[in-house]
C-alpha cells in the first residue's frame, strides 16, 4: 500500500482500549472518561479488520492503548493475531506496555509469536515513578520485565524525556538498560490532548536531554532500522543500542509508514492529525468490500505532515484526542 506522498504504509498500531490502570501525567488527565462500550470494538471486529489490513499489505502490528494488557481477555486477541504471524502472513506482532501485568501475560505473549515488546519506564526511582504515573508501582513492573525476559521476550525501554524531571535519570536508566541487555528508546513529549498544562515546559529535544550521557559516552549512528521511526545509535562502552524519537527537533514524517486504529473503529492516518475514517460501521454493516473501499480512501488522506511544533505552543491549536486513545 502507497500513500499520496508515495511512502509505503506496511505497520497498523492498534488500540485496544482506551483504558489504563496508570495516569502518566503527559499522557491523561488524572479523572479521564472513557469510551463507552458499546462503542468499542470486539476481538471478531478488530480481528477482521486486522485481516484486511494484512490483505492489503501491512506486514507488521503493535497493539497499544491505553494499556493493552488490562482489557480483559486479551490473550483472545493475542491468539487470533498470532495466528497471521505464524502463517507468515504477519512479519511481526509486538506490543507497547506499561509492564505492570507483564508478569502474568508474558507466557502468552510468548506462546503467540510475540519476539519482542516494548515497556515504558520513565524513572527508576519509585516516588517520581509514582508521581509520573500517578499511582504505579515501579517494582511490580521490573519484576514483570524480568519475567518476560527470562520467558525469551526481547525488552525496549520506552523513557520519554521530560524537562526538569528524569534528566538527571538518563544515565543510571543507560546503565540498568545495559546490565539487563535490554533496548532503550528515548522519546520527545508531543503536544496530544488539549487539556494537559505544561506541555511546553515539559519539552526538551533530545540532544539537549542526551548531554549527560553523551559527555561521558562515545555515541556513534548506526544503520540498525526498526519498522519504528527511531534513529538509532550505539554506545559501545555499554553495549547499548539508543534509539531516539524526536518528532519535534527532528521531523522524521518523510519516512511515515504507519497507520492506527482506535478502539471504536477509527483510523488515523497520522498522530498529529483529528482526521480519521471511521471503520466501525463499515466493519459492522458494510463488510470488507466497504472496509477495502474505505481503506484505500484513508491512504489518499494520510497527511504529509504533524504540526507540533505550532500546536506545542497553542493549545488551541493541539489534537484533541489524548495519547491513550491512539496509542503509542
Ligand atoms: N500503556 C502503554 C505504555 O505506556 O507503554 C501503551 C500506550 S502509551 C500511550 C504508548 C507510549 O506513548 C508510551 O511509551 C508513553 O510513554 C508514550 N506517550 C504517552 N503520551 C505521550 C506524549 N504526550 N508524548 C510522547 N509520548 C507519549
Ligand atoms: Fe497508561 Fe501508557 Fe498513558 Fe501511562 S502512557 S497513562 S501507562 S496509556
Amino acid at each position: 500500500m502507497f500513500d499520496s506522498f508515495g511512502r509505503k504504509i506496511e505497520y497498523l498500531r492498534i488500540s485496544v482500549t482506551d483504558r489504563c490502570n496508570f495516569r502518566c501525567q503527559y499522557c491523561m488527565p488524572e479523572n479521564s472518561k472513557f469510551m463507552a462500550k458499546s462503542k468499542v470494538l470486539d476481538y471478531t471486529e478488530i480481528s477482521l479488520l486486522a485481516d484486511r489490513f494484512i490483505h492489503h499489505g501491512i506486514k507488521k502490528i503493535r497493539l497499544t492503548g491505553g494499556e493493552p494488557l488490562v482489557r480483559r481477555d486479551i490473550d483472545i486477541l493475542i491468539a487470533q493475531l498470532g495466528k497471521h504471524v505464524k502463517s507468515g502472513r504477519l512479519d511481526e506482532l509486538t506490543l507497547t506496555t506499561n509492564g505492570s501485568t507483564l508478569h502474568k501475560h508474558s507466557l502468552i505473549l510468548v506462546q503467540n509469536g510475540v519476539k519482542r515488546i516494548n515497556v515504558s519506564i520513565d524513572s527508576l526511582n519509585p516516588n517520581k515513578f509514582k508521581q509520573i504515573t500517578r499511582g504505579g508501582d515501579l517494582n511490580i513492573v521490573l519484576e514483570g520485565i524480568k519475567t518476560a525476559k527470562k520467558l525469551g521476550l526481547e525488552i525496549k525501554i520506552n523513557m520519554v524525556a521530560l524537562k526538569g524531571q528524569n534528566q538527571d535519570e538518563i544515565i543510571d536508566m543507560a546503565h540498568y538498560c545495559s546490565e539487563h541487555d535490554y533496548g532503550l528508546s528515548l522519546i520527545e513529549t508531543m503536544p496530544l490532548g488539549n487539556d494537559i498544562l505544561r506541555r511546553e515546559d515539559n519539552y526538551i529535544a533530545l540532544d539537549t536531554f542526551t548531554a549527560p550521557l553523551t559527555n561521558i559516552y562515545d555515541m556513534e549512528a548506526i544503520n540498525y532500522k526498526s519498522s519504528g521511526p527511531a534513529q538509532y545509535h550505539y554506545i559501545k562502552d555499554l553495549n547499548l543500542r539508543l534509539g531516539l524519537i524526536t518528532p519535534l527537533s527532528k521531523n522524521f514524517c518523510n519516512d511515515c509508514n504507519r497507520l492506527r486504529i482506535t478502539t471504536d473503529g477509527k483510523l488515523y492516518m497520522c498522530l498529529g492529525s483529528d482526521l480519521y475514517i471511521d471503520f466501525k460501521e463499515a466493519i459492522r454493516q458494510g463488510g470488507t468490500k466497504k472496509v477495502d473501499s474505505l481503506l484505500q480512501k484513508a491512504l489518499k488522506l494520510k497527511p504529509e505532515k504533524h504540526y507540533f511544533e505550532e500546536q506545542m505552543t497553542d493549545n488551541s491549536q493541539s489534537v484533541s484526542r489524548h495519547m491513550n486513545v491512539t496509542g503509542g
